[in-house]
């Protein structure tokens, strides 16, 4: 009796699961400097994507770099801020982030971001003595965080750029849990992030891009995560035939050149798969690998450029070379 009670409810679950594919409810908007996707199911789904939308909006009026009325950008100037929450809560996020890569990610890297020319899209290769002078002007270690106050020694500037778009995944899939949505699927500009299963009750098949092409490379299935990818062939630029790509090594200013075409991470959380996909991207493949030994929170696919894809074990199961990756050589790391 207790069995079938319990076969009866665990199909019950699965059935509410997520709602049939004809309550598909999408929408698409520009935000953070790039396209996003939001795709709930269910009754629950309509409304939740307008307050999804919201959401993001007013997330990037607070932390965009570029925005002259956000909360970043008056740190930036020096000015004394109250801290909104989420900016706060990303902040105390990103800075554990920091530490946790050893400052392969930092978030104080926005002065050297602007040498380069990224925000505004005016690229151009640094002189090297100013980079040097940059330099001295990022260390998120001299940052602190107390409550709803951030200090931030004069001439240095704050960059969320790696890890908002996590953030907004988080937030987006906390609201869609509130507004009752069981099933739904996000892409922010590559960050995608999943709650719940497919609606079909499988996990959600995810494909990851071939860095040197427009179709992708593999596929990794996911229930309830993020899948966040970080690569130079994201943005850059090329001058005298050499290509420059937006994520920097702060040890040395210049483009992070880690033998690596990108990386993906798959996480529970989005900001933690945004920050660390760009902080392996920095770090390359050993000491991506270590990091994932050093914990237990996420699992990884890193595309080298020598034509090996690396994975870490946890993600071995439904992980597939797809298309292109086929031509690639696999290699599963284990604890
Ligand atoms: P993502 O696309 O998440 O890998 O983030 C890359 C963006 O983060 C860049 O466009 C820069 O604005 C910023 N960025 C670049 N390098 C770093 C770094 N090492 N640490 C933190 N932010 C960075
Ligand atoms: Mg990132």
């Amino acid at each position: 009796m207790k069995h079938l009670t319990l076969a009866a409810l665990g199909l019950a679950l699965l059935l509410a699961s997520c709602a049939p594919a004809a309550q598909k409810h999408t929408a698409t908007l520009l935000a953070m400097d790039t396209v996003m996707e939001l795709t709930a199911y269910g009754p629950e789904g309509e409304g939740a994507l307008d307050e999804a939308q919201a959401l993001i909006q007013e997330l990037e009026g607070l932390m965009s770099a570029t925005d002259p009325d956000s909360q970043i950008t008056a740190l930036n100037q020096g000015q004394t801020v109250t801290l909104s929450p989420p900016v706060r809560e990303l902040l105390a996020q990103a800075l554990e982030l920091c530490g946790a890569t050893d400052g392969a990610l930092d978030i104080t890297i926005y002065p050297v971001v602007r040498a380069w020319g990224f925000p505004n899209e005016q690229y151009q290769v640094p002189d090297p003595t100013a980079l040097a002078q940059l330099l001295e002007r990022v260390d998120y270690a001299q940052v602190t965080l107390s409550g709803d106050a951030l200090t931030l020694p004069e001439g240095m500037e704050l960059d969320l750029g790696a890890v908002a778009k996590g953030y907004a995944g988080d937030r987006v899939m906390e609201l869609f849990h509130q507004a009752g949505v069981t099933c739904a699927y996000i892409n922010l500009g590559g960050n995608v992030q999943t709650l719940g299963a497919s609606p079909d009750g499988d996990p959600w098949r995810i494909g990851i891009q071939d860095p040197e092409g427009s179709s992708y490379l593999a596929v990794v299935e996911v229930t309830d995560q993020a899948v966040v990818t970080s690569g130079m062939y994201q943005r850059y630029f090329e001058q005298d035939g050499v290509r420059y790509g937006h994520i920097l090594d702060p040890d040395t200013g210049y483009p992070a050149d880690s033998a690596l075409s990108s990386v993906t991470i798959v996480s529970p959380s989005g900001t933690l798969a945004d920050g660390l996909s760009t902080a392996l991207f920095v770090l390359g493949r050993e000491g991506a690998e270590a990091l994932w030994r050093s914990r237990d929170d996420f699992d990884f696919v890193l595309v080298g450029q020598d034509g090996t894809v690396t994975i870490s074990e946890g993600i071995e199961d439904g992980f597939s070379l797809q298309g292109a990756g086929t031509d690639y050589a696999l290699e599963v790391v284990r604890r």
